[in-house]
């Protein structure tokens, strides 16, 4: 493989430390490169969010050189040949060439290589398939630069192959054609994807997540979304995220008034109430913290809307946070075309919202002999919403009354 041409590697070695890996595992000649999504980022003159590095050395080759010199090195994926080496805090991924052997799945059989093509082959779109030694050369084995100028992703090989081995290129096709793709896409590559959909419920939650939550941050996801659905994609995917409508209301606010969270980019797409939410955050495997959060955008306690008055809005902020708040407006605006300038107010009062203390704690009913349990909770949050309601006026005094009062205690 020749190069193509000169292309300063300093994007990526912008940082020392990923020369640092470099020249530590090329001893005598090229040994290493930077292959894949970094390198087409640095043609483009993006910063890689991941640098990548591959080596025909093999993986016991690698860990010993690095470790000579001095870099931490762990075996991340010894079996596949990758090995993760940390050069002053930041990761870098170093994988021995590969190539396939037999092809299933996520988990194809791979034997070690020294051929670089044949370790491009493998690699899902032409622009992936870059590599970029520290000297500047730059690989191109299959004409990837023009398809990224031109706005193309094709695959490498055969569409239908490279699928049937890895059902989640067709969601990185999607991404990647948001991401990077100009007018219509590729007839065939789409036929390719939608022919193999019905094979993506076989994916695990983690890899569709992280597909997908990247493709909904995209700026074009309302685009790509809508084509995934129109070709069938979705019902296969996330049958429950389909209001694609309000996902494009959502998006136009976002561009008016700043962003939301991208839980509720989610959310926008799900129909109202929480089974939907909870399906999806089920299918993807969303941590705790996320499935909470969107659960709770998709069926919120309480309405935030535009129409609110000042002290239903301060109580609505006080209660679920001015993050949730704001993505519930947004969200709330989205679905009843709700125009940008009429939440523009609430909005800068949820930016500048501090949580207010509350004057009571659970230890001021467990003294007035309410029994330890549930009902000191659900009888302090009954005060604390009396109190918002109110607009924090009432001090601990008032509270304390207020409290007597529920528990029946007459002063
Ligand atoms: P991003 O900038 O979004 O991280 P990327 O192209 O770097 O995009 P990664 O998931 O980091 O994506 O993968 C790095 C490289 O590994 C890709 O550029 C591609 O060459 C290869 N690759 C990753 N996933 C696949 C896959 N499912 N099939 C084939 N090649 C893949
Ligand atoms: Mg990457």
């Amino acid at each position: 493989m020749e190069p193509v041409r000169q292309l300063d590697p300093i994007g990526i070695m912008a940082g020392l430390p990923a020369r640092k890996v470099l020249q530590s595992l090329m001893r005598t000649g090229q040994e290493a490169r930077f292959v894949g999504g970094c390198v087409r980022d640095a043609v483009i003159g993006v910063e890689a969010e991941d640098v990548d590095i591959a080596t025909p050395l093999p993986p016991d080759e690698v860990m010993r050189r690095l470790k000579a010199d001095g870099l931490r090195v762990v075996p991340t994926g010894i079996k596949h040949g990758t090995v993760t080496a940390i050069c002053e805090g930041v990761p870098f991924e170093i994988t021995t060439l590969r190539r396939d052997v037999e092809s299933y799945g996520r988990h194809a059989k791979v034997e070690f290589t020294d051929d670089w093509l044949e370790d491009a082959r493998r690699r899902d779109f032409t622009f992936n398939a870059l590599s970029l030694s520290a000297e500047g050369d730059l690989y191109d084995p299959f004409e990837g630069l023009s398809d990224l100028a031109a706005g193309r992703v094709v695959f490498v090989g055969d569409a239908r192959e490279r699928i049937r081995e890895d059902v989640l290129r067709v969601l990185r096709y999607f991404r990647f054609h948001a991401r990077f793709g100009k007018g219509p896409p590729d007839p065939d590559a789409i036929a390719a994807c939608a022919e193999h959909a019905r094979l993506l419920p076989t994916l695990s939650g983690e890899r569709v997540r992280e597909e997908i939550l990247r493709l909904l941050a995209n700026d074009r996801a309302v685009q790509v979304w809508r084509l995934m659905l129109e070709r069938g994609i979705v019902p296969h995917l996330l049958p429950w995220a389909t209001d694609v409508d309000r996902l494009a209301a959502l998006d136009r606010l976002e561009w008016m008034v700043g962003e939301a969270d991208i839980m509720a980019r989610l959310a926008a797409l799900l129909p109202p109430g929480d089974d939907a939410a909870r399906a999806v955050a089920e299918r993807l495997r969303l941590s705790n913290t996320q499935r909470d959060r969107l659960v709770l955008l998709a069926d919120p306690p309480l309405a935030v809307t535009a129409e609110l008055t000042q002290t239903q809005r301060r109580a609505a902020l006080q209660k679920l946070g001015p993050e949730i708040y704001r993505d519930l407006l947004m969200l709330h605006a989205a679905g009843h075309g709700v125009p940008s300038v009429e939440i523009l107010e609430p909005l800068a009062e949820a930016a500048a919202w501090r949580h207010i203390p509350f004057p009571l704690k659970g230890q001021d009913a467990l003294d007035r002999g309410v029994p330890a349990g549930p009902e000191v909770g659900r009888l302090v949050g009954e005060v604390e919403d009396w109190w918002a309601a109110r607009d924090f006026r009432p001090d601990r005094d008032a509270c304390l009354a207020e409290l007597d009062r529920r528990i029946g205690i007459v002063r």
